[in-house]
């Protein structure tokens, strides 16, 4: 009997999600298209994993599938972007590169209108076409390494030109929900601040959905966030699979057969998943997200109207003064990137290498008429981005997200940067250096620039 009922509930979610579809449907005649595509990217067999570089073998199994999957979104006017989502760490501006030629080729998008969405599934591939990556693969890992990147640049060209072949008219709408799991993870200790457990930190817990709907109102697709890193698993497992966003995603298109669900990653570069560490952990944080974002999918959305402007800009980012030797042989000890960074400074240093002043730090800004912004910051954003940006540019109509594009290395508030640890010591791609404080202000004013020139209404400075 309570089996019955639960599936009368689930049922009549259903039909709710589908009614509320319908009667929109009656409105209107949709003025968006969007085509969909889908392609799985499981490594075919054992694969160095990104995200922990004390790993010391390639990956034994698959726990969850991969996805990179499209979302091709046409306003009224025919103006074009293209969500492209992955369920791996990230894309260096090589790889972004190469994404952006192969998909122009077969579908004359440019870069503006592609928006790169890596999940930084800490128990996925390493993605790297060439060159250092910081692990410590043997050399027939990096040609594994290489060939996966390479097919998966191919891939996700298929894909976009699949999604643009598919469209078909579309509403679109959002809202979001919340998650509990994203927790702040600069801990300060007398040590200073160190990666663990941080409650009264901040941590954005918003979660955006962007709802499709086809002509009559069924459910298509949904693009969801979460502030969050993919760091449930830790470098002590090695399957892959796409952490709590691949299982978030999961449990969303097991609830809706058909429905094709992507996540874009928000500004968490300074958050973990609490409680982490086990496969058990992961199995809950992402059917958590997955039912919040069905929740969400069943109740009031607001429409989302053109027209499309999609803009992608860089913001000049200034660097510290290069630190002293001594200093930087202290860094070279410390954790991962932190020693990485260090020692390819020092490298530069006695190359007499000038170091650059600046980096520049990709923007994407998506404006949806009057009705949403999409902010995409590139790089592995802190939490308190979200709340820079909304002072920049208002708190209302507003999605910002993170690692979009190209990843290089944390991007740490002026805060943060006073306050130190991890997330504040250093780019770990392209070049090297460590952000100024003044590095916020400057991403600030470019997205306030972008902002302005997509035509969003916001407050006066
Ligand atoms: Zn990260």
């Amino acid at each position: 009997m309570r089996r019955r009922l639960r599936l009368l509930g689930a049922g009549l979610a259903v039909l709710v999600g589908l009614v509320g579809g319908l009667v929109a449907a009656a409105e209107e005649t949709p003025e968006w298209k969007v085509g969909l595509a889908r392609v799985k990217i499981t490594p075919e067999g054992p694969i160095w994993m990104a995200g922990y570089s004390a790993r010391n073998k390639p990956s034994e199994g698959v726990l969850l599938d991969l996805w990179a999957k499209a979302m091709l979104l046409e306003d009224k006017a025919g103006q074009q972007g293209l969500v492209l989502s992955a369920d791996v760490i990230g894309f260096n501006k090589q790889v972004w590169d190469a994404v952006v030629e192969r998909v122009g080729q077969k579908t004359g998008l440019k870069r503006e209108q592609i928006l790169l969405a890596p999940s930084h599934t800490h128990t996925g591939p390493v993605i790297s076409l060439g060159g250092e990556s910081g692990y410590n693969m043997p050399e027939d890992q990096q040609k594994v390494v290489h060939q996966y990147t390479e097919k998966l640049v191919g891939q996700l060209a298929e894909a976009a030109a699949a999604a643009l072949a598919d469209r078909k008219p579309a509403r679109l709408s959002w809202g979001w929900g919340v998650a509990h799991f994203p927790m702040n993870r600069r801990e300060f200790t007398s040590r200073g601040v160190i990666l663990g457990v941080n409650p009264s930190g901040y941590a954005d817990r918003r979660v955006p959905v962007l709802r499709v709907d086809d002509a009559e109102g069924k459910l298509r697709a949904v693009l969801f966030g979460c502030a969050c890193h993919c760091t449930t698993l830790t470098g002590q497992h090695y399957v892959i699979s796409g952490d709590y966003a691949g299982f978030a995603q999961e449990h969303i298109e097991k609830q809706f057969p058909g429905v094709q669900a992507m996540f874009i990653a928000g500004c968490g570069g300074d958050a973990n998943p609490y409680p982490r560490g086990e496969i058990e952990h992961v199995r809950k944080h992402g059917p958590d997200l997955g039912a919040e974002v069905c929740r969400v999918l069943q109740g009031k959305l607001q429409p989302v109207r053109g027209p499309l402007r999609t803009l992608q800009e860089s913001a000049e980012a200034p660097l510290q003064p290069v630190p002293p030797k001594e200093e930087l042989e202290k860094l070279a000890k410390g954790p991962f990137h932190v020693a990485y960074n260090a020692k390819r400074m020092l490298a530069a240093l006695e190359a007499g290498k000038q170091m650059p002043p600046s980096f520049p730090v990709p923007i994407a800004l998506w404006q949806f008429g009057e009705d949403l912004t999409l902010v995409g910051i590139s790089g592995e954003v802190l939490g308190g981005y979200v709340l820079r940006v909304e002072k920049a540019i208002g708190p209302l109509n507003l999605w910002v997200a993170g690692y979009t594009n190209q990843v290089f290395g944390y991007l740490p508030t002026a805060t943060a940067i006073a306050e130190g640890g991890y997330e504040t010591r250093g780019l770990y791609g392209q070049v090297v250096g460590f952000f100024a404080p003044e590095a916020e202000e400057a991403v600030a004013a470019k997205i306030r620039q972008l902002a302005e020139k997509a035509g969003r209404k916001m407050p006066s400075p």
